[in-house]
């Protein structure tokens, strides 16, 4: 089986802070080098799970966060931004068996979650598909779902495995600290974290077959609050995107292109910063 990876920064273990998470600080470095082997753990689960191949994908900002020559060299590494495809979920594609999400994190406006935000911090107030907000791990599994690939597993803050238990059915999760606030969260020691995400890696590609890929039907309404007027009026450029003050909206019956307006309001919203 072919085994999809997407690894984000915000929900690995022992990363509370913005600066951990951003280029340029002197924190970075730290960041880095934990999402790193914490892609490693779960790249290793597996292969102990059975995978014949795995691609891990850096999911995070610029998205060329992950040291190559520290990864696992049995695994291909997608580096490199903007990925204009499919960005968080860039790669993947019907020939995988299982999607694993590692180091997520809860979604814009979640209360007292530790980094939470959807696709952009500092454009996007909230993101909303079909009127209920949404995590990336949601929109992310959907765009496994149009591609057959189910998701296996989700790693990262206790908000987001809670969210994800109950919206992704069967999937497995290894929550890795527990969120106090915003930039405040209790983390289990990385080294611990790496053992959990290996064995649930591992255990969540042995049981892949039998997950179903997630679906919904349609029609797709995603909705953006963005962050301020000069970002909305970019937003609001789309063709066939509504407007109304700070909020976007476009609704389509084919979820990949509702997600590709997603994905160009994100670089419209930066442009309007
Ligand atoms: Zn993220």
């Amino acid at each position: 089986m072919n085994v999809y990876i997407s690894i984000d920064m915000e929900g690995v273990a022992g990363i509370a802070t913005r600066e951990q998470c951003r280029r340029g600080s002197s924190d970075y470095e730290i960041g880095r080098e934990l999402m790193t082997r914490e892609a490693n753990a779960a790249i290793a689960g597996a292969f102990d799970g059975g995978a014949a191949r795995v691609v891990c994908n850096d999911a995070h900002a610029d998205m060329a966060n992950l040291l190559p020559s520290e990864l696992d060299p049995r695994a291909e590494v997608i580096l490199g931004s903007p990925k204009v495809e499919y960005s968080m979920m860039e790669g993947v594609a019907d020939d995988f068996g299982a999607a694993l999400f590692v180091g997520y994190h809860a979604g814009a406006g979640e209360p007292a979650a530790v980094l939470a935000h959807t696709y952009s911090g500092a454009s996007f107030y909230q993101v909303r598909l079909n009127d209920a907000p949404v995590t990336e791990a949601e929109l992310n599994a959907l765009v496994a779902g149009a591609h057959g690939v189910p998701v296996a597993l989700v790693t990262g803050d206790d908000r987001i495995c809670a969210i994800v238990r109950d919206r992704l059915p069967g999937v497995r999760t290894a929550a890795v600290k527990r969120s106090h606030s915003f930039t405040v969260g209790a983390s289990m020691h990385p080294e611990r974290a790496r053992e959990d995400i290996r064995r649930a890696s591992a255990e969540a590609v042995n049981g892949a077959k039998e997950l179903a890929p997630t679906t919904a039907p349609g029609p797709f309404t995603i909705e953006v609050d963005l962050t301020d007027m000069r970002r909305a009026e970019l937003c609001g450029l789309v063709p066939g995107a509504q407007r109304a003050g700070r909020t976007v909206r476009y609704t389509s019956r084919d979820y990949l292109e509702a997600f590709r307006c997603l994905r160009a309001w994100l670089y419209l919203g930066a442009a309007g910063a």
